[in-house]
Parts: C-alpha cells; sequence; structure tokens
C-alpha cells in the first residue's frame, strides 16, 4: 500500500512538472533550447525547463560526458521514445559510442529510457538498492504508465533494462583522462540515489537529491539522512550542479534544499502528531519552508503520504 501511495505521489511530481516546468524563472541561466547546453569541455547537460509534458519526461534533467572513444550517459528520460530524442540530441554533438548508462535513481522519468542505450551495446550502472527498487516496482510502474499522464503511444515500445554493473559505496570510471566519480552519499531521495562527480572540472550531477525552484517528492526519503547528503555535496569543490529537476544550479541552491527538508521534517512530524488535517499542516509549513514558485501542491501530497499515513 505504502508502495502504491509513493507511485501516486510520483505521478503528482510528474503532473506538477507538466504544469509548471515551463514557467520557471529561478537561479542561475544555462537553459537548453531544445538539445544539450555545454557546461564544459566535453560535457553536457540535458536540462529542458520548458513546457514539461509527459512528451519531454517531464523536465527531468540528464547528461553527457564524451569521451575520444566514448561517451557516458547520465540518466534516460521516460521512455523509449524520449530516449530517442535523447539519443538524437546527443548525435549532434558526438557520433561516438555510448559506453555507459549511469541511472542516479531508479524513478521512472531518470531510467525508463534504459534499453534504448543498452541496445546500443551500453552497460547501465546504479547503485545496489536503486536497482533493486527497480527490479521491484519497474514493471508496474511501466504497466501503469497511463496513472502516470503517459499514454500508450508516449510508452510504445518501451522496455526495461536493468544495471548490468552496481556498486554499494563509490565507483570510479575513468574516460580518456576525465574522472568520473560515482558516489552514494547515503540514503536520500531513495535509498539509492547517487551522484556524479567530475572532480578536475567541479561539475556535479545530483540527481533528485537537489530539486531547484521546485517542491521536492519527498515520499520515500529519509529526511535525516538526506540533509546529511546535502551537508556532504556541500563539502565537496563544486562550481556547477545539475539537480535531478529544474535549471543548472549552486551551492546556494543546496542549503535551500536542506533548509526546505529540515524545517518541513522538523514542523510535519510535529503537527502530524497533533492532528490529521492536512489542510492546516500545509499552511503551517508553507510559512516556514522556503519559498518555491512550483508544484505547491506537493507540500499536502508530501504530507498525506510520509506523515499521516504510516
Ligand atoms: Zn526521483
Amino acid at each position: 500500500m505504502k508502495k502504491m501511495f509513493c507511485r501516486c505521489t510520483f505521478v503528482a511530481v510528474c503532473i506538477f512538472v507538466l504544469v509548471f516546468a515551463g514557467f520557471s524563472t529561478f537561479g542561475h541561466k544555462a537553459f537548453a533550447d531544445g538539445g544539450l547546453t555545454k557546461i564544459a569541455d566535453n560535457v553536457y547537460s540535458y536540462v529542458d525547463v520548458k513546457h514539461g509534458s509527459s512528451a519531454n519526461s517531464f523536465g527531468a534533467n540528464a547528461g553527457i560526458i564524451v569521451g575520444k572513444d566514448g561517451i557516458i550517459v547520465i540518466d534516460t528520460l521516460t521512455s523509449a521514445k524520449e530516449a530517442q530524442r535523447f539519443i538524437s540530441d546527443i548525435r549532434k554533438v558526438s557520433d561516438k559510442p555510448v559506453k555507459y548508462v549511469i541511472n542516479t535513481h531508479y524513478h521512472l522519468d531518470h531510467s525508463f529510457g534504459n534499453a534504448e542505450f543498452e541496445k546500443m551495446g551500453a552497460i547501465i550502472i546504479s547503485h545496489e538498492s536503486d536497482k533493486k527498487n527497480l527490479q521491484n516496482n519497474g514493471e508496474t510502474a511501466l504497466k501503469n504508465a497511463g496513472a502516470y499522464g503517459l499514454s500508450e503511444s508516449d510508452m510504445e515500445g518501451t522496455k526495461l533494462a536493468y544495471p548490468a554493473l552496481t556498486f554499494t559505496d563509490r565507483m570510479y570510471i575513468t574516460l580518456d583522462s576525465q574522472r568520473v566519480e560515482l558516489i552514494y552519499p547515503g540514503s536520500s531521495h531513495t535509498n539509492g540515489s547517487i551522484i556524479v562527480y567530475l572532480p578536475d572540472k567541479k561539475i556535479l550531477f545530483a540527481g533528485d537529491i537537489l530539486f531547484t525552484g521546485y517542491h521536492p517528492f519527498l515520499a520515500e526519503g529519509d529526511i535525516g539522512s538526506w540533509t546529511k547528503a546535502l551537508d556532504f555535496i556541500m563539502s565537496m569543490d563544486t562550481d556547477v550542479i545539475i539537480p535531478g529537476h529544474g535549471p543548472v544550479s549552486g551551492k546556494r541552491d543546496l542549503q535551500e534544499m536542506k533548509d526546505y527538508l529540515s524545517i518541513f521534517d522538523l514542523k510535519a512530524t510535529e503537527l502530524s502528531a497533533q492532528s490529521n488535517d492536512v489542510e492546516h499542516i500545509a499552511s503551517e509549513i508553507k510559512k516556514m519552508i522556503p519559498a518555491r514558485p512550483e508544484g505547491e501542491f506537493l507540500i499536502k501530497s508530501n504530507i498525506q503520504m510520509k506523515y499521516l499515513k504510516k
């Protein structure tokens, strides 16, 4: 039952992105205009915040790192069609083979395009726990794609592909001379969410550990551990952080995310012990959390699913 609620919340996230992604005005620039955005030499983000919909993976972010002999892809979007859109944009910047796919976590908007890359010979990598999460929940989510606002046409040809390589703490890939570090910062957005770090370029792909400008999806999160993960990322030497949703970000966005989570958890725990009135709890929490322009309805969803349904 709990899983079902989690999935419902995820639907809510998708719908929220669908409605609001087109109106994002916050934070740093570097928006993609229908393609990859160059972040540094050989590193591109695939950030699409305009008119999020089932046709663009609800604005989920992805990225690539290009080497002399191959490409590493970070996250694969929601479907076969979406992965093909990504692949066709990748081909505008490089004709190298895709060697590895890294899934920052198992949620459908970050991993359901995996099979298209596997067909090309890519090796899929994730944290061990999120491989299990995908194995346990993926087929059900795919069968129920309609509940996420995804039509049969959106999902046509989509098959799941599971990671072939997993790790529990850290994994390093060397692409030419580029060191790519896959790091598990502890349980956060999911219990297997990871970050991808390029130390020499000070670039970090945070997956959904960081939502910038958007109210986050919290239902599967371990908040105490999540804030520690954000502290850990803050301690790293980074100039550019690509969040799971929202524009290219920086350290102040990490701090705001941490403040948001800490205040939300404290108040939701306190108020849900006194009342089941979600409207009241939400209005009290809203007065205290950092203002975010997008997806306000998630305040109520997160309270319902995480704090009132135990
Ligand atoms: Zn997610």
